[in-house]
């Protein structure tokens, strides 16, 4: 489905109480081309009945101010500014729980399409991403840079100030608990598992080839640095560790 010369490009009105836009049609227009070129985008959008049923069973749209038949609407339509205003706010409600897939008569994927929206919020820096993704630092620091997920010893009332006091519930004797689990890889609490350092090192690659470190350099350039120093350490670590065991193999 072609899309780039699509008739349904709406007019640009404006910002209606200033009269002037939020932002630039050129900016408007280069978010909207990175959201459609993406190679999903055929594939989550088919077209759109504005039945309602996505937003009927959506549980987000119970409890915000956000309809995933807005979402595709706005997108069907090429609403460029419509969109970039729903980049605001709006799609960081959803849950990514894909009921509307599921329902959909079109085959069309409204959470899936919440998905390229943010990833676009990413890249272009989009304020609303920033302070979504602020709370979630330590956890990008963990993912990036070992491989895992949140990890034990981060859950508890420093790290999670939020979750009140029943993180206190949580305080257990972790680094017991885990040795009692049976697989080596799991008897640690810094890390949710145990990555080896070429995994860890091949994982580096991945993150800089996919451009996921751009990203998180536009988001946050004190968490990309810290990242990037860790990376270093980690790829010299792996480097004398090849060289000791060349060294062994020659022995
Ligand atoms: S995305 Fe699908 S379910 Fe939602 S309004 Fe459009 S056609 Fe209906
Ligand atoms: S994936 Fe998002 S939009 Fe779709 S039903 Fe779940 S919360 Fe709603």
């Amino acid at each position: 489905m072609a899309h780039a010369h699509s008739t349904r490009i709406q007019e640009f009105i404006g910002d209606p109480v200033s009269d002037s836009p939020a932002v630039g049609r050129e900016q408007l227009e280069e978010i909207f081309q990175d959201i459609q070129k993406d190679i999903r985008f055929d594939h989550e959008l088919n077209g759109c009945l504005n039945c309602g049923i996505c937003t009927a069973t959506c549980p987000a749209a119970h409890y915000y101010d956000f309809s995933p038949r807005e979402i595709v609407q706005l997108l069907w339509t090429e609403n460029l500014e419509g969109i970039y205003d729903a980049m605001q706010e709006k799609i960081w409600a959803c849950a990514q729980c894909y009921t509307c897939a599921a329902r959909c008569p079109f085959d069309n994927s409204p959470g899936g399409l919440v998905m390229l929206m943010r990833e676009a919020a990413i890249k272009h820096g989009m304020e609303s991403a920033k302070n979504v993704l602020r709370p979630f630092s330590r956890v990008m620091l963990k993912l990036i840079s070992t491989g895992n997920q949140l990890s034990p010893d981060m859950i508890n009332a420093d790290g999670f100030p939020d979750w009140g006091p029943n993180i206190s519930k949580v305080d257990a004797p972790l680094k017991i608990l885990r040795k009692a689990i049976p697989m080596p890889t799991l008897n640690t609490t810094e890390t949710a598992w145990e990555v080896n350092l070429t995994t860890s090192v091949e994982l580096y690659t991945i993150w800089e080839e996919t451009g996921v470190l751009d990203q998180l350099e536009t988001i946050d350039e004190n968490l990309y640095d810290v990242i990037l120093d860790i990376m270093d350490e980690k790829r010299e670590d792996l480097e004398d560790w090849e060289e000791e065991q060349a060294d062994e193999d020659d022995d």
